[in-house]
């Protein structure tokens, strides 16, 4: 049998307690798993305010690595009883914080964060995280090492904040920097360029390390540990009675994730699908004592057909530019899209007609786009007008872009309950289909359209 990668995400590492969860997860595993997690919860976002705050304060720095070194210390001394064991473990925590502590103070002296100072500051957080679970897994008698993305030479593209791996020039070498009779932990969420440098895989980027791993080395699967009982067929916040997904295809996984779905990052499947690797999905607060899968992601082929999810995403905002004639004069959409990209400003989607040209973004991104636009001063564009305030809802499940009745039953059920739409799309992916409503509809949207695809009887 080969090896199986195993994902420990943020909701894994709420408190100090929750490491004896990971101790039973791991204990399920027959042969040693790669083991790759994220930063303690919420760390990621306090190194990101802290980072800023240090540039003008220098006291921020003892604060941040006190509160580090006092988290972890809690979980050490709650798992690690032996003390020369844990002192260990103590030295090598304050050398990577002092580390910390160190670039913080270059980036104060020198008044300002390079992007790739950046990278390297926000990677701590995965990086105390993989030394703790290392040491506790191996004071709890299951041989573990902690083996860093630098170490095993997983290598991406070199962008900041947002790289990709370079599979070519990562494969060989991490397949063969991961011993085989020791569980091996990886902190995730960043690579190493080419020259070295540290560069995140973007927000949320561990799942797409681990998917990176899981490919490097031909993994049995990519299991993924959350607290959520896998993938169901809406947010059991939103609605009451829902179902559990037993298995997805890829492409459903992805769409899922692309609209809002909170349990894979987008990229995930990415690295796995063209191997077949499957995603497991396991609920770490009901693990029981045999490995059982709550969702099972893999080829869309052997995934049942229909629908699968509703789901929805508030992260969202349009920008429309309307002009007479922006739906067939060429060179617009080339325009806006180039100067987007070079501003760094992604986008979600494009829906055009003949009069108007609507740009789909992130909400946050929404001031920005209208400044990049409205500077191209483009004479077709009458109007440049943001619209916020909107949701998306989604239906999701494959084989939906070709059924005819999708778009008729999701208008229908949205029009009993009221819910007006102003952009509605099907065929677009085969795996799903999407209404824009106002945000202030979005839950009545999503009981709407659940009522309608997963009637309870
Ligand atoms: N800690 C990182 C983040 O919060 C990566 C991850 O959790 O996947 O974005
Ligand atoms: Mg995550």
């Amino acid at each position: 049998m080969k090896r199986c990668v195993v994902k420990f995400g943020g909701s894994n590492f709420k408190s100090a307690g929750d490491m004896a969860k990971i101790l039973k997860a791991v204990r399920l595993y027959e042969k040693p798993p790669v083991i790759v997690v994220s930063a303690f919860y919420g760390i990621t976002n306090e190194l990101i305010a802290v980072m800023d705050s240090t540039v003008q304060d220098e006291s921020e720095i003892l604060r941040i690595t006190d509160r580090l070194k006092n988290m972890k210390r809690e979980s050490l001394e709650t798992h690690i009883i032996d003390k020369t064991a844990r002192e260990a473990v103590y030295e090598k925590l304050r050398s990577r914080l002092d580390e910390l502590s160190r670039v913080l103070l270059g980036t104060h002296y020198i008044g300002e964060i390079p992007p790739f100072i950046r990278d390297r500051i926000l990677s701590f957080g995965e990086r105390l995280s993989s030394l703790i679970v290392a040491a506790i897994l191996d004071f709890h008698g299951i041989p573990a090492v902690e083996r860093l993305p630098e170490d095993i030479g997983l290598i991406t593209d070199g962008e900041e904040g947002n790289a990709a791996v370079d599979f070519a020039a990562s494969e060989a070498s991490v397949a063969s920097e991961l011993p085989e009779d020791k569980v091996c932990v990886i902190p995730g969420f960043y690579g190493v360029a080419p020259d070295g440098r540290i560069t995140l895989l973007g927000r949320g980027g561990s799942d797409y390390s681990a998917a990176a791993v899981a490919r490097c080395i031909s993994a049995e699967a990519l299991d993924v540990w959350k607290d959520v009982n896998g993938y169901l067929s809406a947010d059991p916040k939103s609605v009451e009675k829902t179902r559990r997904i037993e298995r997805l295809g890829y492409s459903e996984a992805a769409e899922l994730s692309y609209f809002g779905a909170q349990i894979l990052h987008p990229r995930t499947v990415e690295p796995l699908e063209d191997r077949s690797i499957p995603i497991r999905i396991f609920n770490i607060d009901n693990s029981g004592d045999k490995l059982k899968p709550l969702s099972v992601i893999g080829l869309d082929a052997d995934a049942p057909k229909g629908p699968k999810s509703v789901t929805y995403t508030d992260d969202f905002a349009v920008l429309t530019l309307a002009g007479a004639g922006v739906g067939i004069k060429p060179g617009i959409l080339a325009k806006v899209t180039g100067a987007l990209d070079r501003s760094g400003i992604n986008i979600k989607s494009v829906v055009t007609s003949q009069t108007a040209i609507n740009i789909y973004l992130n909400e946050a991104d929404l001031e920005r786009t209208d400044t990049v636009v409205r500077s191209l001063d483009m004479t077709a564009v009458s109007h440049i007008i943001p619209r916020r305030d909107l949701s998306v809802v989604a239906l999701v499940g494959d084989g939906l872009g070709e059924a005819p009745e999708v778009a008729e039953g999701m208008m229908e059920a949205l029009d009993k309950r009221g819910v007006r739409f102003t952009i509605f799309s099907v065929g677009a992916s085969d795996a799903a289909a999407y209404a824009v409503i106002p945000r202030k509809q979005r839950a009545e949207a999503v009981r709407a359209l659940h009522e309608r695809y997963f009637p309870t009887v």
